[in-house]
């Protein structure tokens, strides 16, 4: 018997997890992985907000609160949004959940169905296209360019623009492409997006806080005030603060949309953790000077990658302004041969090699929607970078 539902026959395991899992095995085995395939700063949550965590625990802070976030919360998250992005939300327009991903995902369940698009701009986060699978729209991945910075072009836009367009997802910095928008780039989709009123705007924002000079963040509806009724803006703690495991997102928009995503919440997990939003709360509010040292370290892993890479021949990449990733190209690794003479076809081949080969992990960019690229985290320990960046040299020397 088939007890599987066709919806989910639809959706792809992440293949960032099958990679995860054969990290893991390696590792059980002994041998010494050096991943670089995680989305995750090393970096551990700052003193002051696992503290405040442990405050809520000993306050009692532990029962049952308000689906969409405690009132300290919201009352951050607007603040929040006032202060670093000039968007005014009111109460009933906010709303925290168990992760960007989930309010990503409880946004598209509401309001795509059979019939409905969703456009997603390639290279994407490997997550949007079954999140709209699951939600029996239809995903219309609309490829951008290397040479455009991967970032998405207004008259593209425009062209996959349908009647039945539901959503266009924005996500800047971008994951995997480290991609930046600038507003002028926005000020141009924001003209075609004024004639689409049938189009609702994801601003995926979660890596705002990783974005280096002289790129500066900037969110869509900040620069166009008219579209905010019809803008999601979607952020988080998870990237900026190092807080992927206390699973706390939050998002502000039309007072419908985030009624109904309320909805959806109260139904399947109600609150996030009240713990995390405790957190949050301190995350939040507190000065966040942390970040300016946070950024040089990256930065710096970020030049010793690009090092890394131009030493190499068959692998280029830009510098990527924003996240913690650079999306590498692979296209002059094809073709060569492996000193166990296997040649190599694909990116999938060629992440492959250096699993086996140098013991290190990254992810294909096929996986991301765009073949050839590999998507390199630098975001680890930097005697560890070090590392795997001789670890790759050695292993791309041996190519013929
Ligand atoms: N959006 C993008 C582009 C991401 O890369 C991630 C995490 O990898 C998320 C959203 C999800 O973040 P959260 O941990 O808040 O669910």
């Amino acid at each position: 018997a088939e007890f599987i539902a066709p919806r989910l026959r639809r959706v792809r395991p992440s293949p960032t997890a099958v990679i995860s899992d054969r990290v893991r095995a390696l590792s059980a085995a002994g041998v010494d992985v050096i991943n670089l395939g995680e989305g995750e700063l090393d970096f551990d949550t700052p003193d002051h907000i696992k503290q405040a965590g442990i405050d809520a625990i000993v306050q009692g802070d532990t029962k049952y609160t308000a689906v969409a976030g405690t009132a300290a919360l919201k009352k951050a998250i607007i603040n929040k949004f006032a202060r670093e992005n000039q968007l005014n939300y009111q109460e009933n327009e906010v709303i925290a959940g168990s992760g960007a991903k989930q309010l990503i995902f409880n946004a598209l369940l509401a309001t795509v169905s059979a019939g409905k698009e969703v456009i997603i701009p390639a290279p994407y986060w490997v997550s949007y296209p079954d999140m709209v699978s699951l939600a029996d729209g239809e995903s219309r991945i609309v490829p951008c360019k290397e040479q455009d910075g991967w970032k998405l072009q207004a008259a593209d836009l425009a062209a996959a623009i349908t009647e039945d367009t539901r959503w266009l997802i924005l996500n800047s910095p971008n994951n995997p492409t480290g991609a930046v928008y600038n507003h002028q780039e926005l000020r141009a989709l924001a003209d075609v997006l004024l004639a689409a009123p049938q189009v609702l705007i994801m601003a995926d924002d979660i890596y705002e806080h990783i974005c280096h000079p002289p790129a500066q963040f900037v969110t869509l509806a900040q620069v166009e005030p008219r579209l905010l009724d019809r803008i999601l803006t979607v952020n988080g703690v998870s990237k900026g603060y190092s807080m992927t495991g206390w699973r706390l997102g939050y998002a502000g928009g039309p007072a419908w949309l985030i009624a109904a995503m309320q909805i959806l919440q109260s139904q399947s997990t109600s609150n996030p953790s009240s713990i995390s939003q405790a957190a949050t709360v301190v995350a939040l509010q507190q000065d966040n000077g942390f970040l300016a040292d946070w950024r040089n370290i990256l930065d710096k892993r970020r030049q010793k990658m690009m090092a890394c890479i131009a030493q190499i021949d068959g692998l280029s990449a830009d510098l990527p302004p924003g996240a913690f990733y650079v999306f590498a190209n692979c296209a002059g690794m094809m073709g060569k041969t492996t000193p166990q003479g296997v040649t190599l076809n694909s990116d999938v081949d060629f992440v492959e090699y250096l699993l086996d080969a140098a013991h290190v992990a990254t992810l294909h960019g096929s996986a991301f929607g765009a073949a050839s690229y590999l998507r390199i985290a630098y975001a680890i320990d930097d005697q560890r970078l070090d590392d795997a960046c001789e670890r790759i040299v050695r292993a791309c020397a041996a190519l013929a």
